[in-house]
């Protein structure tokens, strides 16, 4: 799952206000961050194999730190404590904490059964979505649409700018998902590891949208956790 990752941030925002949308979208999608570093440093595993599914041509043969769902549930607290103890932001700890659990549920929607629930055991879990691109757009494409509606309605923005801004980075998100089933796969592992790497940049430009949005009048930072959390 890509976008529907996202939605679940937009959501999260509307529950934990003060946090950075940013923070959020790194929460929802660190997995998936983490998943091409672990590539390159030749701990994971991962064949890209063409006609594997309609969806995707990734064959995920071995991803037990980045995607078994007792490492996620570790990287959840982990995130989720970091949080904390920066900005002292209680609610906000939370909505990242479990923006981070979520992935893997969500990913256990479209994945072929390939997640592992613990490393090192051979059970595997997944209800295969991506062997339907049009079932799988119309979920992730509903679960972002609803988000939106919600996320806006939270947080109205205060300027023409900022929901250009906004509108941006959604245009870049949706062309990133769909050149997944759309263009032709990636030549090989280490391409295709740089590749997601640069999904790094989509926190980065939503924390300063976020931020903007929030610091029209450009306040001094009350402490060294002002950039993770909107006051
Ligand atoms: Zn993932």
């Amino acid at each position: 799952m890509f976008i529907g990752h996202y939605a679940v941030a937009l959501v999260a925002k509307r529950v934990a206000p003060q946090t950075n949308l940013g923070i959020l979208f790194a929460a929802v999608q660190l997995p998936d961050l983490l998943w091409p570093i672990l590539l390159l440093t030749g701990k994971e595993k991962v064949l890209i194999e063409p006609n594997h599914l309609p969806f995707s041509p990734l064959h995920f043969t071995h991803y037990p730190i980045s995607h078994s769902l007792l490492t996620n549930l570790g990287w959840a607290g982990l995130f989720g404590l970091a949080y904390w103890l920066i900005t002292g932001y209680r609610k906000g700890a939370w909505a990242v904490g479990l923006g981070v659990l979520s992935h893997w549920f969500l990913d256990a929607i479209v994945h072929e059964p390939d997640l592992p629930l613990i490393p090192g055991n051979t059970a595997r879990v997944g209800l295969g979505l991506w062997h339907s691109i049009s079932l799988t757009i119309a979920l992730e494409g509903l679960l972002l649409v609803g988000a939106i509606w919600y996320y806006l309605k939270a947080t109205p923005g205060k300027g023409r700018r900022e929901p250009f801004g906004f509108w941006l980075l959604l245009g870049l998100v949706v062309f990133l998902y769909l050149s997944g089933p759309f263009s032709p796969p990636p030549g090989d592992v280490t391409s295709l590891a740089l590749f997601a790497l640069s999904g790094c940049l989509i926190p980065f430009i939503a924390g300063w949208i976020d931020y903007r949005r929030t610091h029209r009048q450009a306040s001094q930072p009350v402490n060294s956790g002002t950039a993770l959390v909107n006051r």
